[in-house]
């Protein structure tokens, strides 16, 4: 009897036990509808937003887009104008120059061809070259006035050497020009697309600042030049460079708030982030060039929305900042900018979920990266199992994800992060066959994944908003030293 009767009692109690949670999935059901929760993506990932560049009017558009879902789920507007979502990121482009030549003994490298410039701005020169063998040598040498020749030895290492460029100029050198002959292993024309374009930056413009020592690279894989430099005492030169100029880039992170449910638990924030910029158009693929970013990071995008309608409805104890972020694919902009600049102080922030994408190899799984790293893994496991998902963490840590993306910024300053990700068991054609390609098309995802998804990165945000323990690092976590500075300066 008392046997059946326990048998019977823990049957009933795990029956309760089940429904409360299919409550739980039971109202996320209810609040997300799936054609809407589709049509977001649709549009986002529409060939008409041409692939959502930063710095484009497409990208305005989409953030616009964005801004009113937050408003129709009633999030509290956190951005700069009073009643808007709009927290404007200040990008500044530096554009490369329209034309830049050297020439000396005959001949004229040119920008684009044989010729890239790192640093300097527009002028115009005639001097002498003085070849140095190495750059530490320039003290004992007659540099003033002069453009100074070198022979580039590692072409990263001279990125970062910006010690001895100051040097340089402090010296009285108008000029250096590093030859890349066949010793650096890395192809040239990688080089020339990779500086031979717009990059953008974070910050106003500053008209004040001086361009600095004019810092090119010309391609002699001869030796011709380094004999002709070493063979004549006084080498006439010419330097015309044109076009240069920065220019600001208008783009915003879209931010809102839920206010948490619990008087206390409430002055703790919990960021829900993904970045919804994309790589723009490109070359493509001869038939396509939008880059749609359905996977990266479209569904990201989407599950952010469903979230923000779901907790506008919904709230759970803790609060949540809701951030659309820019710049992403431009090198992490608009997350940095966040941090730097936070609509709620960064340590009433107790945690950041972003939500980024490559792609995703199997529909079983998700992957958080990574387990381990903070104290919410068992609640994310909940989540996903919940829906019916598995959790994986990181599979290829050599790869370094964890870093590439907004969950590091956060990290940086301390915040505990990870990134919610669709499953990624290893970088093979499941990945690259979409991965900043034309074809991450909407019509090539498998829906009824995704809607897992979104369903399981909204149940483990609630878990977490929820929970009685505070969201913290793992201790010995590379960035736990960076959380003890931000939570403990008070
Ligand atoms: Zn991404």
């Amino acid at each position: 009897m008392k046997k059946e009767f326990t048998f019977l009692f823990l049957f009933a109690l795990g029956l309760l036990g089940s429904q409360a949670l299919n409550a739980q999935m039971a109202r996320i059901n209810q609040t997300i509808d799936p054609l809407e929760a589709e049509s977001h993506l649709r549009f986002l990932t529409s060939d008409e937003l041409k692939g959502r560049n930063t710095g484009s009017e497409e990208l305005l558009i989409a953030g616009r887009y964005i801004a009113e879902q937050f408003r129709r789920s009633g999030l509290i507007p956190l951005g700069d104008q009073e009643g808007d979502y709009l927290q404007r990121v200040p990008l500044h482009s530096a554009v490369p120059p329209s034309e830049a030549t050297v020439s000396i003994f005959g001949k004229d490298f040119e920008n684009g061809k044989d010729l890239l410039m790192l640093n300097g701005g527009n002028l115009t020169l005639e001097t002498t070259a003085v070849y140095l063998e190495d750059l530490q040598d320039y003290e004992s040498a007659d540099v003033k006035g002069k453009v100074v020749f070198t022979v580039l030895q590692n072409p990263r290492s001279a990125l970062r050497n910006q010690d001895q460029i100051t040097a340089l100029e402090q010296a009285g050198a108008k000029g250096l020009v590093q030859i890349f002959g066949s010793g650096p292993g890395i192809p040239w024309q990688l080089l020339v697309n990779y500086l031979n374009r717009e990059r953008l930056g974070v910050g106003e413009i500053n008209t004040e600042e001086k361009a600095g020592l004019p810092h090119l690279w010309v391609r002699d894989t001869t030796n011709a030049l380094v004999q002709e430099l070493k063979g004549s005492a006084s080498s006439a030169l010419s330097v015309k460079i044109k076009g240069v100029h920065k220019k600001m880039v208008k783009a915003f992170n879209i931010v809102g708030k839920i206010e948490g449910t619990d008087p206390q638990l409430k002055k703790e924030h919990i960021v829900m982030c993904a970045h919804y910029d994309h790589v723009g158009i490109q070359k493509g693929d001869g038939q396509d060039s939008i880059y749609n970013g359905t996977r990266d990071n479209g569904i990201g995008t989407t599950g952010l929305i469903n979230a923000a309608k779901y907790f506008g409805e919904h709230p759970p104890k803790r609060s949540i900042i809701v951030i659309a972020l820019t710049g992403e694919e431009k090198g992490l902009l608009g997350s940095q900018y966040y941090v730097n600049d936070p609509k709620i102080p960064l340590e009433e922030t107790v945690f950041a979920f972003n939500i980024d994408n490559s792609g995703y190899t199997n529909t079983e799984v998700v992957t958080l990266l990574d387990t381990n790293r903070t104290n919410i893994d068992a609640l994310v496991f909940q989540a996903a199992s919940e829906v019916g998902l598995g959790v994986i963490g990181d599979r290829m840590p050599s790869q370094n994800y964890y870093e590439r993306s907004d969950q590091v910024s956060f990290a940086s300053a301390g915040v505990p992060a990870v990134n919610f990700k669709m499953s990624m068991t290893a970088y093979d054609e499941r990945i690259t066959k979409y991965y900043h390609q034309p074809n991450d098309e909407f019509h090539t995802v498998d829906l009824d994944y995704i809607h897992k998804y979104w369903k399981s990165y909204i149940r483990a945000a609630e878990l977490i908003g929820n929970w009685n323990k505070k969201p913290y690092w793992i201790k010995g976590d590379k960035f736990e030293a960076a959380g003890e500075k931000l939570y403990n300066k008070k």
